[in-house]
């Protein structure tokens, strides 16, 4: 990344096509699902158990309450009949009637060929039956072939998800350990989180450390406002929020200057609890005063945000889209999303607010656990029509209506990518504690859940709601596609040789799961293709360049010291001033002190759960921003934040050791990229900082307070470029 002296680098596209968006066929009475979420739970039984109680032994306070793990599990006890009803469970889910033999070219090898119902050949390697199999090798034409073991999970702390889980690894042909195993398995699958088990020293785990907590209301909003402080275009996706009652006294601020300089302006809010999940405890207000009225004096931790007033609408009824994504890896970062997904439909007619109807949840709530308590609620059959239909027939729909929907898919690709690159910052802060580099330890990845509206005005998908994936009734029809595609993707077979071509490495996969080393009833076959398609690394020329809160990150993480803690202290961040030569005349020490005083006392109030003493990462990037801000005057933030990190990066370039994350350039072309390899400093015992007299005025306050003049409902505007979005 050039400095902003050279001109920031913008991305090389302007606007993006996702390569395999096809307009739906038309929905007819036949599921409209693609072939690999059909194998799912339409034909094979699954009970849905509801528990999702946080286990998480260390940094989460949600665990003594389910509805407060973040999750949007949606009970349904009607649905536990249907599906318990259906009769064909743990049957190979993809039905093959006619078997030929085929040969794969240049392979010589005589391969087993089955047709699908739908006409698809599907590939199977026939085990040679007058070859004897030893233990470990068999004889393959020429090759001697190592063969593998059955990838093992272990799935004794899978709870809520285990049913669909089951089914995947049977489909699989993989081995499951319901009641854990005395040696590792490969894969661990954990229902709440990734403290579900602490003992686990090697494989992969479901659940990365501190997702729980990121995925609140309140860290998200966060999350998204760093990003919007730096890129406000790119992530005016996310409506903007407040958070209470910390902001309370600049909401009122900020809307009554708003309205007194458009006295037009009839703004709505939606008020969310930090911990809330299924719309429990959200309601609307038209005014901050009204928060006053409605929730008293205390107000409870929570977010208000503009509310999107003009949704898009289907048959004259408020929808979102609800899409599955696998955060395969932090690092390198892998983003892989669903081709299918579902939409959930509110259940009385859309209006835009009014005083007369702000408490109609079944109006302006899209939760299925609340609509389907509504008599409006459609329970059909058909996935294209009914309160609850698949992504793809509601993209017929709109497509229908003139909606141009390879833009609309695009759009929220990139929303997916701009959100995770959002929160990868401080994942990675609780990744090193949790997992610390050169210790025994396994590897993460997990599943999260979209919940995308469509705003009318600007067709631009908007709000995401993420939250962790738990299996419900509301995703029966993709749950085991996703879960059992997910797996696919972990294989450690895969990742011991991975495929820098993704679409060659899928092929691959599917190759490999009907490849005669597992033989056909030991491996899965006839396995459908995949219905995760990868997005991160695919797109990355299109998005590197946001992830300069990532770099930072970098910083603090090389200059933490201490294994396992998440707070930077003062002498750590004495050395980061030093080693990266920041201070001068203008800066002393005494003040660099101050700063550090200053902004960590107040982030330590603004994380009342918080446990350790120290500067979290967001008081370090705050930090950050003032010490860019003051060096480099005339500049955006953006600008000057990038300034600064080329600064400290060309610093530390020739220091030895090595920071996770820390070589991220902002683009592949960049003169910038530096591989910043840092070991930790070891800054030794914090020393008593110098209290100066002098106070600092922090910078995030400064900032926000000078954006009081922020107007309503700006993220309609049409944005002249849309830097970050997605094409081949
Ligand atoms: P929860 O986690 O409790 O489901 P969400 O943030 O997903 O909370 O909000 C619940 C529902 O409220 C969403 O599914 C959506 O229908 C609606 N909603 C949320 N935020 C907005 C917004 N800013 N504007 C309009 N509707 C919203």
């Amino acid at each position: 990344m050039k400095s902003s002296g050279e001109g920031v680098e913008k991305p090389e596209e302007d606007t993006v096509e996702p390569d395999d968006v096809t307009v739906p066929s038309p929905p007819a009475s036949v599921s409209p699902l693609p072939a690999c979420y059909q194998t799912s739970a339409r034909r094979d039984s699954f009970k849905t158990s509801v528990t999702g109680r946080n286990r998480s032994k260390i940094r989460s306070k949600l665990g003594k309450d389910e509805k407060n793990t973040g999750h949007k599990q949606e009970s349904d006890p009607g649905i536990q009949e249907i599906v318990a009803a259906n009769a064909n469970a743990g049957k190979p889910l993809n039905r093959i009637d006619n078997e030929r033999q085929i040969q794969i070219k240049g392979t010589g090898k005589i391969l087993q060929g089955k047709t699908e119902t739908n006409g698809n050949t599907v590939v199977l390697q026939q085990r040679p039956k007058e070859i004897k199999v030893c233990p470990h090798f068999k004889e393959d034409g020429n090759k001697v072939v190592k063969r593998r073991k059955a990838v093992t999970v272990d799935t004794s702390k899978a709870k809520t998800s285990s049913e669909a889980l089951k089914l995947s690894i049977r489909q699989l042909k993989w081995k499951e350990f319901p009641v854990g195993r005395r040696s590792a398995c490969d894969i661990y699958w954990h229902g709440v989180s990734f403290h579900d088990n602490d003992h686990i020293l090697s494989g992969q785990v479901n659940k990365f450390p501190g997702m729980i907590e990121m995925l609140r209301k309140i860290n998200l909003s966060r999350a998204v406002r760093t990003m919007q402080e730096l890129f406000p275009e790119e992530y005016n996706f996310y409506p903007r929020s407040w958070i209470l009652p910390e902001e309370f006294q600049l909401f009122s601020t900020q809307i009554r200057l708003a309205k007194e300089s458009d006295a037009s302006l009839k703004p709505t809010f939606i008020v969310k609890p930090d911990g809330g999940s299924q719309g429990d405890g959200i309601f609307l207000i038209r005014d901050p005063s009204d928060l006053r009225i409605i929730a008293g004096s205390q107000t409870k931790q929570s977010v208000v945000q503009e509310y999107i007033d003009k949704p898009l609408l289907i048959d004259k009824l408020k929808f979102d889209i609800r899409l599955y994504v696998l955060v395969k890896s932090l690092e390198p970062l892998e983003i892989y999303i669903a081709k299918e997904g579902l939409s959930r439909f509110c259940t009385e007619p859309y209006q835009e607010p009014s005083q007369k109807n702000l408490n109609h949840v079944f109006m302006h709530l899209t939760n299925y656990s609340l609509n389907v308590q509504s008599g409006n609620f459609v329970h059909s059959d058909s996935l294209s029509s009914g309160s609850k239909r698949t992504f793809s027939s509601v993209l017929f729909r709109l497509a229908s209506k003139g909606v141009d929907i390879k833009k609309v898919w695009s759009d929220i690709i990139s929303l997916v990518i701009k959100t995770v690159i959002a929160l990868v910052p401080e994942l990675k802060v609780y990744y090193q504690a949790d997992i610390p580099p050169g210790k025994p330890g396994p590897s993460c990845f997990q599943i999260l859940g979209f919940d995308i509206p469509i705003d009318e005005r600007t067709t631009k998908p908007v709000s995401p709601g993420v939250f962790e994936y738990v299996p419900s009734p509301v995703d029966e029809e993709v749950k085991v596609g996703v879960i059992r595609d997910t797996l696919r993707l972990m294989d450690p077979a895969q990742k011991k040789s991975p495929m820098s071509n993704p679409e060659q490495q899928q092929e691959d996969i599917l190759a490999e799961v009907g490849s005669p080393e597992r033989g056909p009833g030991e491996r899965g076959d006839a396995l459908p293709s995949l219905c995760l398609k990868q997005v991160f690394p695919k797109y990355t020329k299109q998005f590197n360049y946001l992830r300069s809160v990532e770099r930072i990150t970098a910083l603090f993480l090389r200059f933490l010291g201490v294994r396992g803690t998440m707070r930077l202290g003062p002498t750590g961040f004495r050395t980061f001033i030093r080693n990266c030569k920041l201070s001068n005349s203008n800066l002393s020490m005494a003040s660099v002190d101050i700063l550090y005083i200053d902004i960590t006392r107040r982030w330590a109030g603004m994380l009342p759960d918080s446990r350790e003493a120290g500067m979290a990462l967001q008081a370090f990037v705050e930090a950050f921003f003032y010490l860019a801000q003051r060096r480099f005057k005339s500049l955006s933030l953006r600008e000057q934040v990038l300034s600064l990190l080329e600064v400290c990066e060309a610093q530390l370039e020739n220091q030895a050791g090595g920071v996770p994350g820390a070589s991220l350039a902002e683009d592949g072309n960049s003169s910038s990229r530096r591989s910043v390899s840092c070991s930790r400093t070891h800054p030794g015992r914090p020393q008593h900082p110098n209290h100066a007299s002098a106070q600092f005025c922090s910078p995030a306050v400064q900032r926000r307070a000078s954006s009081q003049d922020y107007r309503l409902h700006q993220r309609h505007r049409p944005t002249q470029t849309q830097k970050a979005s997605v094409e081949n």
